[in-house]
């Protein structure tokens, strides 16, 4: 395999894009109506692997985290039984943002800080205990203990420092600032060391089928995959990548300079980067999407899922409140965008994502009563 330069940049693309949408929507988040845009928690998996005790056993979610989360669970699931820890690799924004800063620091210092093996192995086992440690947490606390530790919130709050200042989540911003300091000179310190959805991850890719090989007979023992993987692995020493460690980020099968040496093999099939990469992104995507076309997918406080506002087959139209968007409309009561439109007599112009007490700003004689009434004809506020 010849080095594909396509792959290098559909993968940073798409990681690049992913973490910009997480910084944006934390920053939307932040100085918008937290009803409109997710928090961090809804939409980071290891939420909801926190809340699942509390699923299983009192048949509800932790606070701030939502179907939406449990789905995103799900998909990393089903990825990493697939193809091992391609979400790290493919798909993670905080991996992605310790990634683009050592490539800064590359750049800058041209260094790289090499922690003795020794020392590297040992602390390697730390995120298992992270791991156990905070399932254990939110277990015993009911809630999401971990999150004042975490510097990916922390990084999906900064743009409200404020609420990072004070104790516990002042330890997060620490770690955050740490993080990013460490990884100009050091590749996915996190992700090696810290991460308990790493360390779910890992323990999952065990029963994958999927793994890189190398070819003893045409590996000209360059070591060029050995230099550029971030989680280092000595890939030329390895017949088989199957350690856990493994992001599968595949940029040493790309780099590889001899053709057919290092190799994706699911079930004897040789797949390429690119196409993992691929199918990868076609399953989160496409699955969030349908999730969210079906109405199950729901990130945000007070989203209303498929039919909630309809009652013994009638609309439940006393349920609507003017913090609800015209989407959780069409959701809660199962109508189409056109239908709903129609009863309002709204341009099919106005987003989807417009409160209802905001639609008084191009509608002004549509209160959230003349909406109710709209909707159900025989609605009457005294009710
Ligand atoms: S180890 Fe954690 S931070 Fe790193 S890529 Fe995986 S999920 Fe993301
Ligand atoms: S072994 Fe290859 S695929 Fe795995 S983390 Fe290293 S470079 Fe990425």
């Amino acid at each position: 395999m010849k080095k594909n330069n396509n792959y290098n940049i559909l993968r940073n693309t798409i990681l690049l894009t992913i973490l910009g949408i997480i910084i944006l929507n934390s920053y939307l988040h932040a100085t918008n109506s937290s009803r409109l845009f997710p928090s961090i928690h809804a939409l980071c998996p290891y939420g909801a692997l926190e809340s699942l005790y509390y699923l299983l056993f009192s048949g509800d979610m932790l606070k701030r985290i939502f179907t939406g989360t449990f789905i995103l669970l799900g998909l990393t699931i089903i990825i990493a039984i697939l193809f091992r820890r391609s979400f790290c690799g493919q798909l993670c924004p905080f991996g992605a943002l310790q990634e683009l800063i050592n490539k800064v620091g590359n750049k800058i210092f041209k260094k790289k800080l090499i922690i003795p093996e020794k020392i590297d192995k040992k602390l390697r086992y730390l995120k298992y205990f992270i791991l156990a440690l905070t399932l254990y947490m939110a277990i015993i606390t009911t809630g999401l203990w971990y999150s004042s530790y975490d510097p990916y919130s922390a990084l999906g709050h900064i743009f409200k420092i404020e609420e990072l200042l004070i104790w516990p989540s002042i330890i997060g911003l620490i770690l955050l600032i740490f993080i990013i300091i460490v990884s100009l000179i050091y590749d996915r310190v996190f992700c090696k060391y810290i991460c308990p959805m790493g360390a779910f991850l890992s323990l999952i890719s065990r029963i994958s089928p999927m793994k890189i090989t190398r070819n003893n007979k045409t590996c000209i023992n360059c070591k060029i995959c050995d230099k550029v993987c971030p989680m280092n692995i000595e890939v030329s020493k390895e017949k088989e990548i199957t350690n856990t460690e493994c992001i599968n980020c595949n940029v040493c099968v790309n780099n590889c300079p001899k053709e057919d040496t290092l190799e994706i093999n699911l079930k004897n099939k040789k797949i390429t980067p690119t196409k993992l990469t691929v199918i990868v992104l076609l399953i989160f995507f496409g699955t969030i999407f349908i999730a969210d076309l079906l109405g199950i997918y729901t990130v945000k406080q007070g989203q209303v899922g498929k039919g909630t506002l309809i009652k013994n087959n009638q609309s439940n139209v006393s349920e609507i409140r003017g913090s609800m968007t015209l989407k959780d409309l069409t959701n809660g009561l199962n109508m189409t965008k056109e239908e709903l439109y129609n009863k309002l007599e709204i341009d099919l112009t106005v987003s989807e994502n417009t409160l209802l007490k905001d639609l008084q700003n191009n509608y002004p004689s549509l209160t959230p009563g003349l909406i109710k009434q709209k909707i159900d004809p025989e609605y009457n506020e005294e009710h």
